[in-house]
């Protein structure tokens, strides 16, 4: 088949992948023009990587840290929670990874030949693509063109009332750290070659570093850190799938906020069943059907920010008393509900 992505984030150029892997005619038109930089780091959770590892483009040894345990903490710097994530790579064979995104895209762009500068401007069902001016006819047309699609096509993503605000520095990280107090979250995590993504999670659109002035180590020395701060607003927007010829993936498909650290993940996964569907009787509406579940899930937990706010002295007394590996456990099985891929 004749298909267009249009963008080549981490949705597109994974599916790309897949696509061209399978003997499809593909064209990806990026309208930037060239690959993207900045956006700090992201985390590759099981599923996105075995994602990657089906759609024939792995995450390589040694791009990004692997990513054994998440610690939870409250200001004061008490442990709350931890994670052992090793649970999760042992059962599924996947690890956890944080990489630098622009390292990241540079690895699935390998082998793919991106079209830049090509701002997509519309798609119709029939398959229609304008670009430039320019019309192009495709078999299909994939909306990869992230939170601010043109292809999806109207229903804007909205702000929740929450910013990111983050970036890399070379403060030491060994495992991933959250730590939540009532100005907002502060994480923290390893990215490979002696970076760390660091970023604050607070209400508004506003950042204070006084306001975080309080908390305890290592946010301090992450305050006389910053550098590159970039702002995230926290978009939301009902998930979509397209229609006729046109399919969404990704935040085109279903922008929620990054608190569960799945957007590029479910990116994937969405990459991951779209090329199968489109090996086998291509039927698109059974494709969102599969996708649906999943999204929802993780849309709704990630959209309620839990995550961001201190958890009430019961809640932690009940955390402090399960087992790093318990967590892992539990973890593993709410991971595979976020899953169509692992499933
Ligand atoms: C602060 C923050 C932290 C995050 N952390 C994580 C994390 O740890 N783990 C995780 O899984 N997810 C994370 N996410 C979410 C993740 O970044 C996104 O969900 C993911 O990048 C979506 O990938 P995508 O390919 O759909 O879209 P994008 O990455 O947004 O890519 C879209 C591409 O389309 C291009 N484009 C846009 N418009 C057009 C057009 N009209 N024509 C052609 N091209 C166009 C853009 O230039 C871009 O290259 C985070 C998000 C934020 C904001």
């Amino acid at each position: 088949m004749d298909i267009i992505i249009a963008g080549a984030g981490i949705g597109g150029l994974a599916l790309a992948h897949g696509l061209l892997a399978d003997g499809h005619a593909v064209r990806v038109l990026e309208a930037a023009d060239g690959p993207r930089r900045g956006g700090a780091a992201v985390t590759i959770y099981s599923n996105g990587a075995a994602a990657l590892d089906g759609l024939g483009v792995p995450l390589p040894e040694g791009l990004g840290a692997r990513i054994d345990a998440l610690e939870i903490r409250d200001d004061k710097g008490r442990r709350v929670s931890r994670m052992d994530l090793t649970v999760l790579r042992k059962a599924t064979g996947f690890p956890v990874t944080t990489v630098v995104r622009e390292r990241l895209i540079a690895h699935l762009a390998k082998g793919i030949p991106v079209e830049y500068g090509q701002k997509v401007e519309s798609a119709t069902p029939d398959g229609t693509v304008v670009v430039g001016g320019r019309t192009l006819q495709a078999d299909v047309v994939v909306g990869a063109d992230g939170a601010h699609s043109r292809v999806r096509n109207g229903d804007p993503a909205a702000w929740n009332g929450w910013t990111t605000f983050q970036g890399l520095s070379t403060v030491p990280a060994k495992d991933g750290l959250l730590i939540v107090g009532e100005a907002g979250l502060v994480g923290l995590m390893p990215a490979g070659d002696g970076l760390a993504q660091w970023w604050f999670d607070v209400r508004g659109d506003v950042f204070d570093p006084a306001a975080f002035a309080g908390y305890a180590d290592p946010v301090p020395e992450v305050l006389a850190n910053l550098t590159g701060l970039g702002s995230f607003p926290h978009l939301l927007h009902e998930p979509a799938w397209g229609a006729g010829k046109v399919a969404l993936i990704g935040d085109a498909a279903h922008v929620f906020p990054p608190s569960q650290a799945q957007g590029a993940n479910q990116a994937l996964e969405d990459a991951w069943t779209l090329r199968r569907t489109l090996a086998g009787d291509g039927d698109l509406r059974a494709y969102g059907r599969l996708r649906t579940p999943p999204v929802r899930l993780v849309s709704q937990m990630a959209a309620s920010e839990r995550t961001n706010r201190p958890a009430g002295p019961i809640t932690k007394a009940l955390a402090r008393m399960v087992p790093a590996g318990l967590a892992g456990r539990g973890y593993v099985a709410l991971v595979r509900r976020f899953s169509t891929v692992l499933r």
